[in-house]
């Protein structure tokens, strides 16, 4: 089995590349699809039209990209023929069950294309499979074009499936709006906060929504946190509502005996949660996830004052505008220096604090601050990010 292991991880290696290759040349032959079908759809349409002119110029570009990677693709069918037999597959979905912590966005599409050169295409688990590998990596930009010409067929009255998964925005019609864009949510204007609900219910309905004030009297916490964040290459997208930093497995918090993984970490300005009804210049959220699935997010107050190193090293590397996950090479990040010492915390039952604002997730706020610079408060590419404070609606808040 070691020496198979050894084959396994070398084919692997050669997979990542070969995945993102395939996935790319299968995504253009997906557009190129519903490209037609947008043309029967457009006619008389105006609004399809104008998606049908965009994707086109897109389609121009993705079409070159494409003709790139149709040696690779020849090559991934050459050697599909040694897949098919399913043991590969078998013992690669062994190896990253026996890995410790969450499994890496890389692995989960090595898994998708191992999927691909065993069961082809049209398997719904290959599907799926790509489909979690671009929700864990953040390349859902990527897909915009397609989830465009979704829309516009949508607002033409056709059904349509693509790739992937559009939300379509249903009430564009009924507010009179020009039809055809995804659902987008923002901190304010039409999309804001107060109408999350409208295609997120739990955002409008959910009754342990995040965040709250934070004020008293308070229940006893009898939580213990241990943070041990470790040093790893940075990882930094501009998601279009924040600067988020991914994380490599292997930074946990320990909630008591529990263990929980940090995935993620990203900023709001102001702070989300406010103290006795005051916001701080700015929050972190320290997303984590332990073996159950379940969430539990440390937030760490920014308060104006003394400027910031690690912001600034974070804020020099991040993407102005929205875009993929870019990784720096060069920068090591180690998270917990943006932790203070002091874990003495509030904590209360909540939710996501964005669409789709699921609850079930524990935050932790710490009481000790930490200082970030008014100029880098400034800095931050996005002027509001920050959902209102929900009601309580007799949830106790902890405190130790
Ligand atoms: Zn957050």
């Amino acid at each position: 089995m070691k020496k198979y292991l050894r084959l396994i991880l070398e084919i692997v290696l050669g997979l990542l590349l070969a995945g993102a290759l395939a996935f790319g040349y299968w995504s253009y032959t997906g557009k190129n699809h519903v490209m037609h079908e947008l043309t029967d759809a457009s006619e008389g349409m105006d609004e399809a039209k104008e998606e049908l002119e965009k994707l086109t110029k897109e389609l121009e570009e993705a079409k070159e990209k494409a003709e790139e990677l149709e040696p690779a693709a020849k090559q991934l069918a050459a050697v599909k023929d040694s897949f098919s037999n399913g043991v590969v597959l078998q013992d690669y979905e062994a190896f990253i069950k026996a890995q410790k912590g969450p499994v890496t966005s890389e692995r989960q599409l090595g898994l998708g294309a191992l999927r691909l050169l065993t069961k082809g295409p049209e398997d719904a688990e290959t599907v799926s499979a790509f489909q979690k590998a671009l929700e864990m990596a953040e390349w859902s930009s990527r897909l915009k074009s397609i989830c465009a010409a979704q829309n516009a067929l949508a607002a033409a009255g056709q059904k349509v499936k693509v790739l992937a998964d559009c939300a379509a925005d249903k009430d564009d019609k009924a507010h009179g709006k020009k039809g055809g864009h995804a659902v987008h949510w923002d901190y304010a204007g039409e999309m804001g906060p107060e109408n999350w609900g409208d295609e997120f219910p739990t955002c409008g309905k959910g009754m342990k929504q995040s965040p709250l004030n934070i004020t008293g009297p308070f229940e006893k916490s009898k939580d213990t946190l241990v943070v041990n964040y470790k040093e790893g290459p940075l990882k930094i997208v501009n998601n279009g509502h924040t600067i988020q930093v991914n994380v490599e497995p292997g930074s946990t918090l320990k909630i008591n005996k529990e263990v929980y993984n940090l995935l993620q970490f990203h900023f709001h300005r102001p702070s989300e949660e406010q103290i006795d009804g005051k916001p701080m210049a700015m929050v972190i959220h320290f997303v984590h996830k332990n073996a159950e699935g379940k969430l539990a997010v440390l937030g760490v107050l920014l308060n104006e004052g003394k400027d910031n190193a690690e912001i600034s090293t974070l804020w020099n590397n991040a993407p102005k505008s929205e875009g993929p996950e870019v990784v720096v090479e060069k920068v090591k990040f180690n998270p917990g220096n943006l932790v203070p010492a002091a874990m003495t915390h509030y904590s209360y039952e909540g939710s996501l604090t964005t669409p789709p604002c699921t609850e079930g997730v524990n935050f932790y706020i710490l009481k000790t601050t930490v200082d970030i610079a008014k100029k880098q408060v400034v800095d931050f590419p996005f002027k509001r990010n920050a959902r209102p404070v929900q009601p309580a609606n007799g949830r106790k808040i902890n405190a130790n």
